[in-house]
């Protein structure tokens, strides 16, 4: 706790003297934030940091292994889907990006099986994306099963977003453009799906 409130001391002598007037601005006239970003909840995956966004620039939710449910408006608990419906009819951000990442222990869980100390609700959430795990095994090796599961994922939750009937409807006609990317801790790059289903390194400069 000690090491969170020194940060805070930090934030509010650096950037609150810098950022006021932006933080007074947002308070007035609210938030309209651009893009939507589905990232992990993993601490070393900060889409603010990545795109060096600054506060009211960027939408974000995470969770365990960026995952998407598929659209079911029933009596759940759904964290991921309201945020959506925030995110996308509400303040009608025009760009939606699920962003996977490097080392994900999520995706470890997926493919090797859920902590056991972890069991109310990890596995089954996490089980969201088994379609994703029957795609990977068919890749060689367990690194490459680890990747390939992490970007088929990215992509399973594409598919999830597109069954959201407000989603598919704003994809339809334009409003909205749905993203999908990958993160490397360990080399800091980023790489974006393309159309042909494979992700392409995004060229620092
Ligand atoms: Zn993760």
């Amino acid at each position: 706790m000690e090491r969170l409130l020194n940060g805070y001391h930090r934030f509010r002598k650096e950037q609150w003297s810098e950022r006021r007037r932006q933080f007074e601005s947002l308070a007035d006239l609210g938030q309209q934030p651009r893009a939507m970003v589905v990232s992990c909840a993993d601490s070393r995956v900060d889409p603010g940091m990545i795109f060096d966004a600054g506060p009211g620039e960027l939408f974000v939710v995470r969770n365990v292994a960026n995952l998407v449910p598929p659209y079911a408006p029933d009596s759940a608990y759904h964290g991921t889907s309201a945020a959506l419906e925030f995110g996308v009819r509400v303040l009608q951000v025009r760009h939606l990006l699920v962003m996977g990442h490097g080392l994900c222990g999520g995706i470890r869980a997926l493919l090797e099986g859920t902590p056991p100390e972890a069991s109310d609700y990890i596995g089954r959430w996490i089980g969201i994306a088994e379609p994703a795990k029957a795609r990977a095994l068919a890749c060689d090796d367990g690194t490459e099963r680890q990747l390939c599961c992490e970007q088929e994922t990215v992509k399973l939750s594409l598919e999830n977003l597109r069954t959201f009937p407000w989603i598919a409807e704003r994809v339809a006609d334009g409003r909205l453009q749905l993203h999908g990317a990958h993160f490397d801790i360990r080399s800091g790059q980023l790489s974006l799906l393309r159309d042909d289903g494979g992700f392409r390194v995004v060229p620092a400069e």
